[in-house]
């Protein structure tokens, strides 16, 4: 995927706690990050982000997103977040609404909308959460990412631009396509095409 143009690898990692299932943790990202340059965008779907945080930079991450209902004390989050040098997001679940996130949301440099429920792949998109979308793109700054994750294809991708996002991730549209890398280019087409009528 580098080799074809990606800039940005979403790891989506899961504790078996806060989602139940369990992915990967930080040997698989630093093996990874031995072998790539792209930008390590990690999603931890996990209780606690703030006790592992260090070692997911040590790995070598280089943003990491944490859940906003997996944690207590959001703005202590961040900080110590910034603190280890990254950038910081935040995350938040399909029915988790927007002003959950209220007492961050200046603060962070990421927003990521979850399209589906977190912790499986596969599944399809919850076009309710396009309004949430609408909601963060009038609220945030130019300089912070409107991202939105899960059941992102062909199919949403456009729905998704529209709204306001401008960073999509896409596992099974890509991943599971005979032909991968043409999956991200038409994917990119189909965003940027959205984008450009709307910015107009
Ligand atoms: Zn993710």
């Amino acid at each position: 995927m580098e080799a074809a143009g990606a800039t940005v690898l979403h790891l989506d990692v899961m504790d078996g706690h806060f989602v139940p299932n369990i992915s990967f943790g930080t040997p698989v990202i630093a093996s990874l990050r031995k072998r790539s340059k792209m930008f390590f965008d990690a999603h931890l779907m996990i209780d606690e982000p703030e006790r592992y945080a260090e070692a997911f930079v040590k790995a070598g991450c280089d943003h990491l997103t944490f859940h906003i209902e997996a944690i207590e004390e959001p703005k202590a989050v961040v900080q110590h977040i910034r603190g280890l040098g990254v950038s910081v997001g935040v995350s938040l679940n399909p029915t988790t609404p927007l002003h959950a996130v209220a007492p961050i949301i200046e603060l962070v440099d990421m927003v990521l909308v979850m399209s589906v429920w977190p912790g499986f792949g596969g599944q399809s998109f919850i076009t309710e959460v396009l309004a949430k979308v609408e909601g963060f793109k009038a609220r945030l700054r130019d300089n912070q990412r409107l991202e939105i994750d899960g059941g992102i294809d062909r199919e949403t991708i456009p729905a998704a631009a529209a709204a306001g996002a401008d960073t999509f991730v896409a596992g099974t549209a890509v991943f599971g396509a005979p032909d991968p890398a043409g999956a991200m280019a038409e994917l990119e087409r189909l965003a940027r095409e959205v984008s450009e009528t709307t910015v107009e």
